[in-house]
């Protein structure tokens, strides 16, 4: 028995063969060709599948394939619907029609962050709770909530989408329109940001001369290594991100109060760093702070998540 997994992104499509064992057993990938009409990119994706299986290993056959599902960078409805994937131009596609038009089988789609989110709550750092919250730290904020081993998506499908929360009343403008939201202070853009900010009160910075004075250089690494290195504006840029990071989170647990909290994504690379700040900082925001607190912990899967968590999708 295996299930197949698509972990479908703007520049490429990862296509996976996953066991019993939620252990990936085949993998191929393709470009993902924009330029193509819908029907032409379903066509691409199901002769990939079929490619894979075309029955060289006896135990992996269509025969053996018992659902396929995909993680998009957009949301889709429980109709198997894309309802909005501005990556790769999809608005109100019937992803699930089309597929099943060409491989009759159970095919499920769902957000990228929810998929990645599922396969650590099966297969990852989240493996055996029943309840837990997966959040990107990258470009943007992504996020997936899982409570009793099923995504939690909401009634219309739209729900678990933390990035868009406002932490901060007329703060920094947003790419959707509003101000203060929780992506322009928790992504790994928001800490370039405010280390761009800094160093130009603060030239003296190690994190200039890390990026050879170029501010466009920055990146989350480099203020993480600057820290390290006992650099003060580092450190007050770090604090000043584990503030926000930890109110978001705060605000996370005396809403859900989960088992645990899975941080993933660029961010997530420094490890015990951010860890161990966000632990500290975290129980000053949350209500009940003499209680047990969630654990908080980084994401255990890399890349195979987007394959394994696809092909969990029921
Ligand atoms: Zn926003």
């Amino acid at each position: 028995m295996i299930r197949i997994g698509l972990d479908i992104g703007g520049t490429g499509i990862q296509i996976g063969a996953v066991n019993e064992e939620n252990r990936i057993i085949s993998e191929v990938s393709i470009p993902t060709r924009t330029d193509l009409s819908f029907e032409e990119q379903v066509d691409q994706m199901t002769s990939c599948i079929r490619g894979m299986l075309n029955g060289q290993d006896p135990e992996l056959t269509m025969d053996h394939v018992v659902s396929i599902g995909a993680g998009i960078p957009g949301i889709a409805n429980s109709d198997g619907v894309v309802v909005n994937c501005t990556n790769l131009g999809w608005r109100h596609t019937p992803l699930r029609a089309e597929f099943q038009k060409r491989i009759d089988k159970p095919f499920f789609v769902d957000n990228d962050a929810n998929v990645a989110a599922l396969a650590e709550s099966v297969a990852g750092i989240s493996a055996g709770t029943s309840s837990s919250i997966f959040i990107t730290l990258g470009t943007g904020i992504g996020s997936g909530i899982v409570m009793g081993g099923k995504i939690w998506k909401g009634f219309h499908g739209i729900g678990g989408e933390l990035g868009h929360m406002i932490l901060e009343l007329d703060g920094v403008p947003c790419t959707c329109g509003n101000r203060g939201c929780v992506e322009r202070y928790c992504s790994a853009t928001a800490l370039i940001r405010m280390a761009r900010e800094q160093v130009a009160a603060h030239p003296d910075s190690l994190i200039l001369s890390m990026t050879e004075g170029d501010p466009m250089k920055i990146s989350a690494k480099t203020v993480f290594d600057a820290k390290r290195e006992g650099d003060p504006v580092a450190e007050k840029i770090f604090r000043r991100y584990i503030s926000c990071l930890s109110q978001m989170i705060g605000g996370l647990v005396n809403l859900l109060d989960p088992e645990i909290i899975v941080l993933g994504g660029g961010v997530s690379k420094a490890g015990n760093l951010l860890l161990d700040a966000v632990r500290e900082e975290m129980p000053r925001y949350v209500l009940y702070s003499e209680q047990p607190m969630p654990r908080v912990e980084i994401a255990s899967l890399s890349s195979e998540a987007g394959i394994i968590g696809a092909a969990m999708l029921s």
